[in-house]
C-alpha cells in the first residue's frame, strides 16, 4: 500500500474513533492540548479489556509475578538516584526561522519547503513534568510526575521480598499513568504526554539475565499475537550497541508496521542491577537478596518488558481496521479480537414495536451476566449492523416478528456476515461456543 493511502487509513481511523466514541482530543471545546487525549465509552472499555488481558497473562496465570500500585509522585530523591534528573532528556533543536521546536532525532534536513530554516545546535531537554508538593513552592517542595512506573517497583523491592515468599526469578507488575513532556507528541495516541504503562520488573540471578531476556521477548511477542495482531506486521528488533543505555546488557523492541512506518510498540530491556544498586547507594538501605539455599547474597538483575496501553490500543485498532465491499456495498469493519471487543453481543429488535422490544430486552438481560452486551433499537437494522461492524462487535442477535412465534433469533457474525437461526434458550450456549 502506498504511504499516502496508509496515512489516509490513519485519518479514517481517528475519525471513526471520534465518531463512535473511542477517543477525543482532551478539552477539545477549548482547542485541545497537544499530547493529551480523553477516552470515550468504547475507548474506556477497550482499554480495560486490554489491561485485564495483560494482567491476566502477566500476573494471574503465573505463580512468579505479583502486582503493585505505587504513587505517581514519589520522593524526588528517587529520580536523582535513578538518573532521570540528570539523563531523562531528548535532544531539542529549534528552527531559526519559525522558532518551532523539534526532537533532533525526529527531523531530517529542514522542515520548510523553501530553502530557509536551519536548526540550532541540539540541547538536552528534560522530559519530566515538575510540580510542587505542599504549601511552599520553593525548591525544597519540588517533585516530579513519574515518567515511568518502574521506579515504584524498585523502591518497593525489599517490601515485597519481605512480605511474600517470592525468590528470584520473580516479577513485580504495575499498570498506571506516566507523564513525559514529549517535545513532539503526535500521530494521535501514539506519542502522548500523559499515557498509561503496563510494566513488569522481573528480578533474576545475575548469571541468568540473558536467558530471561530471551524468554520475555518471545513471551511478549506471543501475547501480541494472541490478541490477533497480524504476524507480518510485527517484528522483534534487537537494539544496536549505540542505542543501549550504558548499564543495559541487551534490549529488544517489539515493532509494528504503523501507517507511518515501523515503530516501537513495546520495549524489553535487560537493565542489569543498575536500579537496585543506585537506590541502595542513594538510600543507604540494603536491597540485596539473600539466597538461603546457596548461602549467597546478591543484587538481582532485572529484565523489563514495558508497553503503553495507548500504544497497543492504537495498534489493535489500526490492525483491525478494514474497508470491504460486500455484495456491492461498502462497509468498514473492525476485526477486533473477541476477548477485547468493547461489545461482544449486540441485541437488536427488528422494530421498536411492542412486544418485540420487551422480548429483546429480556434476551439482553439474560445474556448480560455472561457477555459484554449492548441493546440498540434506534435506526434501521442496516444502519445498526454497520455501527456494530464499525465498533468491532463480533455477534449481533436480531429479534424479529417470527421470534414471537418460534422463540428463536438470528445470530449474525461480523466476520463472515453469516446468519443462523437459534432457539432463544440455546443463545447463551451458542455464543459461549463462539466467544471462548
Ligand atoms: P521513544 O524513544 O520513542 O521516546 P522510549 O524508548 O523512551 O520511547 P520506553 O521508555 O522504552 O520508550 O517506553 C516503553 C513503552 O512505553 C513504549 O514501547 C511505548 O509502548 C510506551 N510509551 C513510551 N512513551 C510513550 C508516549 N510518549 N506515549 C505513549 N506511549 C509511550
Amino acid at each position: 500500500m502506498a504511504i499516502a493511502e496508509q496515512q489516509g487509513q490513519m485519518e479514517k481511523l481517528v475519525s471513526l474513533a471520534k465518531r463512535r466514541g473511542f477517543f477525543f482530543q482532551s478539552s477539545e471545546i477549548y482547542g485541545g492540548l497537544q499530547g493529551f487525549w480523553d477516552f470515550g465509552p468504547l475507548g474506556v472499555t477497550l482499554r480495560n479489556n486490554i489491561k485485564r488481558a495483560w494482567w491476566r497473562s502477566m500476573v494471574e496465570l503465573r505463580d512468579d509475578v505479583v502486582g503493585v500500585e505505587s504513587s505517581i509522585i514519589m520522593n524526588p530523591r528517587t529520580w536523582v538516584a535513578s538518573g532521570h534528573v540528570q539523563n531523562f532528556t531528548d535532544p531539542l533543536v529549534e528552527c531559526k526561522k519559525c522558532h518551532q521546536r523539534f526532537r533532533a532525532d525526529h527531523v531530517k534536513g529542514t522542515h520548510h519547503a523553501d530553502d530557509g530554516g536551519e536548526f540550532t545546535e541540539p540541547r538536552q531537554f528534560n522530559l519530566m513534568f515538575k510540580t510542587a508538593v505542599g504549601p511552599a513552592e520553593d525548591s525544597s517542595a519540588q517533585a516530579y510526575l513519574r515518567p515511568e512506573t518502574a521506579q515504584g517497583m524498585f523502591v518497593n523491592f525489599a517490601n515485597i521480598v519481605n512480605s511474600t515468599h517470592l525468590r528470584p526469578p520473580f516479577g513485580i507488575a504495575q499498570v498506571g499513568k506516566a507523564f513525559r513532556n514529549e517535545i513532539t507528541p503526535g500521530n494521535s495516541i501514539f506519542r502522548l504526554r500523559e499515557f498509561e504503562l503496563m510494566e513488569l520488573e522481573y528480578f533474576v540471578p545475575p548469571a541468568d539475565e540473558i536467558k530471561w531476556l530471551d524468554y520475555w521477548k518471545e513471551e511478549r511477542l506471543r501475547w501480541h499475537l494472541s490478541l490477533g495482531l497480524r504476524p507480518q506486521k510485527l517484528r522483534l528488533r534487537p537494539h544496536g550497541k549505540s542505542e543501549l543505555a550504558h548499564y543495559a546488557s541487551g534490549a529488544f523492541d517489539v515493532e509494528y508496521e504503523f501507517p507511518f512506518g515501523w515503530s516501537e510498540l513495546e520495549g524489553i530491556a535487560a537493565r542489569g542491577n543498575y536500579d537496585l544498586s543506585a537506590h541502595q547507594q542513594a538510600s543507604g538501605r540494603d536491597l540485596s537478596y539473600f539466597d538461603d539455599l546457596k548461602r549467597e547474597r546478591y543484587l538481582p538483575h532485572v529484565v523489563e518488558p514495558a508497553l503503553g496501553v495507548d500504544r497497543i490500543m492504537l495498534t489493535l485498532l489500526i490492525d483491525a481496521y478494514n474497508e470491504e465491499e460486500v455484495r456491492g456495498e461498502q462497509r468498514v469493519v473492525l476485526r477486533l479480537h473477541h476477548s477485547i471487543a468493547p461489545v461482544q453481543v449486540a441485541i437488536l429488535p427488528l422494530s421498536r414495536k411492542e412486544p418485540l422490544t420487551a422480548l429483546a430486552e429480556k434476551t439482553e438481560h439474560a445474556l448480560r451476566p455472561f457477555f459484554r452486551t449492548e441493546y440498540d433499537d434506534t435506526q434501521s437494522i442496516g444502519k445498526r449492523y454497520r455501527r456494530q461492524d464499525e465498533i468491532g462487535t463480533p455477534f449481533a442477535i436480531t429479534i424479529d416478528f417470527d421470534s414471537l412465534e418460534d422463540n428463536a433469533a438470528t445470530i449474525r457474525s461480523r466476520d463472515e456476515m453469516t446468519q443462523v437461526r437459534v432457539p432463544l434458550s440455546e443463545l447463551r450456549r451458542e455464543l459461549q461456543e463462539r466467544l471462548p
